[in-house]
């Protein structure tokens, strides 16, 4: 029953046909998006990427056509030959860029059939997401996703015409290797020629494009896959596509120019005319206007108002008068019933009362009792009248109460003791003002509470529509981060990462202090991507794994070669990478990175298409010297 396709060709693409091709002869070929059978008239709706014409087989086509169009079924695979005509006023379909004109048939080839599906590409409801993996083939021919894979191909040329247009090579570096330092766990390759040797998977090819510095490639880039045996989380994939680059003789300056180029080219895209520069703001102050290192700039900062309040009226409401009051604006919220701001609470994170912060919510009462003091927080925070104005400050505790984790070892900045304020913040060189570690908390969590209600009134504020992007860079992270289970400093970023040069005196003496030349690029609220200036002195190299801890023999056998290379010329060097799957999804709007990946695992990690992973045969495991043992005694 089917036909061959022999020599014919294909002249146009189903969604291409416009009024103006009028009489031509056309051969179409595509899926059988829809069939409807009036009787006499056969309807069928051709479809390719990029889009559908409706192919009408009429009476006059003769009863073999009329029976081989009756046989047809979604999906399956058909050439139309036939003559684009216009359609009656009455049957033009506005929706499609085709729907001026159909194609009347006088030849139908069946190329293929395909068997009853479990959906299809026309259904209005999308089908359950571990169907659509397992067929992924029949999900991708979703207009939808056809459209998604599009886009992350123009996002990716866009950047990589941009890069070439700068100098930049793009060079391959190995997939199999040995641990990289992200920190992640590794996906390792077992050797057969060497048996109970590895290989690893890269979690990215920093330690290679640190070495392209040292080889004279002084300006690299790679879209390329990154392989991390993280813990699952809803939208992780094991592996993940990064626009990696690094450059020689940088600032940091000169990497924010590069990224917001290439950024600006992957927005032009979709249409979006990014502004650039984008506007920069150190780790502290995105604690201390966000509580957060990924604000999101799309609605109000916020602000400290602990002076629009006397410290008794502050005593009156249970709030330390030695601490952050921080008031969060979320806009054009309205009025709100008791009721409504009840249900609002279950919003707050548990962490809250743990920590002995209170919100306070109720800002109509508020004002009956201090009316000077909330004329003031409207003026300091900018809210307007219809804005929603919510207080955070830190519940009155006696010392010991509402502690979260222990004190790091160095370092006056962490001090745990309650009521201390900014008293006991130490000034750095740079004239930032360090937080304590109560100070934090409550800048932390009034920034959860800003999100939480931001979530809550989208619809409201109107300030999540799509294609309100505000991007921004975030600097000087903090270098090391103590790790309360393990008792020690580890590296924020990564071990490569260079101290800031003011604070290369208090690595040993005070390693909470130190900042680092690391930074972030964020937007609406989610990091694009991270990078830094890198060390490429070995001796500072030297200082940084003994600030970390780590032994010499550790350092030689994880990063040997690496330190041996950084001996022979290193020239200044930084660069950054961004995730491209994320780039792709929020210029889609998709909701998940799954959206605009072809072939993505689900969150436990399984291709659900191929059925990965799967067991292998014991010869295949021989030949590794690999036993496998149950998985009870994991
Ligand atoms: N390799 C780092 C990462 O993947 C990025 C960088 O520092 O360039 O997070």
């Amino acid at each position: 029953m089917l036909d061959f396709l022999g020599d014919l060709k294909r002249t146009h693409m189903c969604g291409e046909l416009r009024a103006s091709d009028a009489g031509s002869k056309v051969v179409l070929m595509g899926w059988v998006n829809k069939r409807r059978d009036l009787g006499n008239l056969i309807f069928l709706d051709l479809r390719d990427r990029s889009g559908i014409t409706q192919v009408v087989i009429t009476a006059d086509a003769g009863a073999a056509m009329h029976d081989k169009a009756t046989a047809v079924r979604s999906e399956f695979v058909v050439a139309a030959i036939g003559n684009v005509k216009l359609r009656d006023a009455n049957t033009v379909n506005k929706n499609i860029p085709t729907g001026e004109i159909e194609v009347v048939a006088d030849e139908l080839r069946i190329l293929n059939d395909c068997k009853p599906l479990p959906f299809t590409p026309s259904d209005s409801v999308l089908a359950n997401e571990e169907v659509r993996l397992k067929y992924r083939y029949v999900d991708l021919r979703r207009p939808e996703m056809q459209h998604n894979i599009e886009l992350r191909h123009k996002i990716a040329i866009a950047i990589r015409e941009y890069l070439n247009s700068q100098g930049f090579y793009e060079i391959e570096t190995p997939f199999m290797t040995r641990s990289t330092p992200e920190g992640a766990r590794d996906y390792l390759v077992p050797s057969r020629v060497y048996p109970g040797e590895f290989y690893a998977l890269p979690q990215s090819p920093q330690l290679f494009k640190q070495i392209l510095m040292i080889s004279g490639f002084d300006k690299y880039f790679q879209i390329v896959r990154c392989f991390r045996d993280e813990d699952l989380r809803a939208d992780r994939q094991p592996e993940f596509t990064q626009i990696d680059l690094e450059i020689s003789f940088p600032r940091p300056e000169t990497v924010f120019r590069v990224v917001e180029g290439f950024l600006k080219a992957a927005f032009s895209t979709i249409g979006v005319d990014l502004a650039t520069p984008f506007p920069q703001m150190s780790y502290d102050q995105a604690i201390r206007l966000y509580g957060i290192d990924k604000p999101d700039m799309r609605l109000p900062a916020m602000a400290d108002v602990r002076e629009a309040f006397a410290p008794e009226n502050l005593e009156t409401l249970h709030v330390d008068a030695e601490l952050p009051v921080v008031a969060i604006v979320i806009p054009k919220v309205g009025e709100l019933s008791r009721k409504e701001r009840d249900e609002l609470r279950l919003l707050y994170p548990a962490r809250l009362a743990q920590q002995s912060i209170k919100v306070l919510d109720d800002i109509r009462r508020l004002e009956k009792s201090f009316p000077q003091s909330i004329a003031k927080v409207r003026e300091l925070s900018g809210a307007g009248t219809d804005d929603y104005i919510v207080i955070v400050g830190a519940g009155i505790v006696s010392f010991g109460e509402g502690s979260e984790g222990e004190t790091p070892p160095t370092g006056g900045h962490v001090g745990g003791s309650y009521g201390s304020g900014s008293g006991d913040a130490g000034n750095v060189p740079s004239g930032r003002t360090r937080l304590s570690m109560r100070e934090r908390q409550i800048f932390e969590g009034a920034g959860q509470v800003r999100l939480a209600l931001a979530q809550k009134f989208a619809e409201r504020h109107g300030a999540f529509k799509h294609g309100n992007f505000r991007l921004l860079w975030v600097t000087d992270f903090p270098m090391f981060e103590w790790d309360e289970t393990e008792g020690r400093w580890n590296a924020a970023h990564h071990p490569f990462t260079s101290p800031h040069e003011h604070d290369m005196d208090k690595l040993e003496s005070d390693p909470g202090a130190v900042r680092a030349l690391a930074y972030d690029v964020v937007i609406n609220g989610t990091e694009l991507g991270s990078g830094s200036i890198r060390i490429h002195r070995q001796d500072i190299q030297a200082k940084i794994f003994k600030a970390l801890g780590m032994s010499p023999e550790e350092q030689q056998s994880r990063f040997g070669f690496f330190l041996e290379a950084l001996q022979y010329g290193t020239p200044p060097h930084g660069g950054i990478a961004l995730g491209l799957d994320r780039i792709v999804m929020i210029l889609a709007g998709a909701e998940s990175l799954r959206e605009v990946i072809p072939f993505p695992k689900t969150a436990k990690a399984v291709d659900l298409m191929v059925d990965a992973p799967t067991p292998v045969s014991d010869r295949q495991l021989k030949e590794l010297g690999i036993a496998v043992v149950g998985k009870k005694d994991l």
